[in-house]
C-alpha cells in the first residue's frame, strides 16, 4: 500500500520544550526530592510512562486542585496545557517547588485574557469542558470569563446591556468549527472583539491533513484519544475532506479490515505523539498489500 507521509506532523515546539524541561528537572532533583506532574505533561501515555520511569510521578485527578492535594512535598510540574493562578498560589503556599511547563502559546492566551479583563472586557472562551487548557485559561479571571463549547451555546448567552465582549479560544480546536462559532458570536454581538488563539502548530497540521486527504483513500492519525489536537485531526479530515480517518495510539491498533479497498493512505500524527510510534505505524501500513489497481 502506498503511504503518504503528511507534513508537518508530530511534536510541536510546546511539547518538545515541556518534555525537555521535565527531563532536566528529573535529572537535577530526582535523587533528592519527590517530583510529580499535575496531570499528563502532554497528552500521550507513552511520553508520561517514559517520564515515570525517570522518577516523575503522574498525579491524574478530575481537577487540578484535587490533584494538588495528593502532592505533599517536593516539586510539582505544571503541564503544557497551562494552569490557573489559584493552583499556582496554592502550590506555593504549601511550599512546593513549582516548575511550569506551560507552552508559550498558551501563556500568550492567559496574558491576553488578563489584559482584556483588566480593561473591563468579559471574555467568551471557546473550549472543551473538562480539558485542562480551558480550566487553566478561564482560571485567569473566573468571574469575567464564560466557557462555551458549541455554536448552539452562543444563542443561550445573556449579558447585561453595555457589557464589552471579547472572544478567544483553546489552542487546539478545529479551525473551521471555531470560525463557525465566532461567526455566530459576531452575528449576535456585532461589537465583540475577536482573538482567535488556535496555535500555529494546530493550524498547520489541520490544513496539511485536509489538503493531503484529497489525494488519498483514507487517513490514519497517530495519537492518544486524550489528545485534543489528535482527535481534531480525525474530525477535520472526516468533515472537511469527506475521507475516512482512523485514530490509533500504536501500530497494534491498526485493523487491516479498514484498508481492504485502499490503495493510498495518508499518515499524520498529533502534536504530542512520539516519532517512533508514527514510524512503526508507517512501516506496518507499508507492509499491507493494499487494494488491487482497477482494470
Ligand atoms: S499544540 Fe500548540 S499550544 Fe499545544 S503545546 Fe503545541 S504549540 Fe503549544
Amino acid at each position: 500500500m502506498e503511504v503518504i507521509r503528511i507534513a508537518p506532523r508530530g511534536y510541536c515546539h510546546g511539547v518538545v520544550e515541556a518534555i525537555r524541561l521535565a527531563k532536566r528537572v528529573s535529572a537535577e532533583r530526582g535523587a533528592t526530592e519527590p517530583i510529580a506532574m499535575l496531570g499528563y505533561l502532554v497528552h500521550n501515555e507513552h511520553v508520561t510512562d517514559e517520564l515515570a520511569k525517570s522518577g516523575v510521578r503522574l498525579v491524574d485527578a478530575d481537577d487540578r486542585m484535587a490533584g494538588l492535594d495528593q502532592i505533599g512535598s517536593g516539586t510539582v510540574i505544571f503541564t503544557a496545557h497551562g494552569i490557573s493562578p489559584a493552583i499556582v498560589a496554592t502550590a506555593k503556599a504549601r511550599h512546593l517547588n513549582v516548575v511550569d511547563a506551560t507552552c508559550s502559546d498558551v501563556t500568550r492566551t492567559h496574558d491576553l485574557i488578563r489584559s482584556l479583563t483588566d480593561d473591563g472586557f468579559h471574555v467568551v472562551y471557546i473550549g472543551k469542558r473538562g480539558h485542562p487548557e480551558p480550566e487553566g485559561a478561564t482560571g485567569v479571571a473566573p468571574e469575567h470569563t464564560t466557557l462555551i463549547e458549541t455554536v448552539d451555546e452562543v444563542d443561550r448567552l445573556d449579558f447585561p446591556p453595555g457589557t464589552r465582549l471579547a472572544v478567544t479560544c483553546q489552542t487546539t480546536l478545529s479551525l473551521w468549527d471555531t470560525q463557525t462559532i465566532i461567526n455566530r458570536l459576531r452575528t449576535r454581538f456585532p461589537d465583540i472583539e475577536v482573538h482567535n488563539e488556535i496555535c500555529r502548530a494546530t493550524q498547520e497540521r489541520q490544513e496539511a491533513a485536509v489538503t493531503a486527504a484529497a489525494s488519498v483513500d483514507c487517513v490514519v492519525v497517530v495519537g492518544s484519544p486524550r489528545s485534543s489536537n489528535s482527535v481534531r485531526l480525525v474530525q477535520v479530515v472526516s468533515e472537511r475532506a469527506g475521507k475516512p480517518a482512523f485514530l490509533v495510539d500504536t501500530a497494534d491498533d491498526l485493523d487491516p479490515a479498514w484498508f481492504g479497498s485502499v490503495r493510498r493512505v495518508g499518515v499524520t500524527s498529533g502534536a504530542s505523539t512520539p516519532t517512533q510510534l508514527t514510524r512503526a505505524v508507517i512501516a506496518t501500513l507499508e507492509a499491507l498489500p493494499g487494494a488491487p489497481t482497477p482494470g
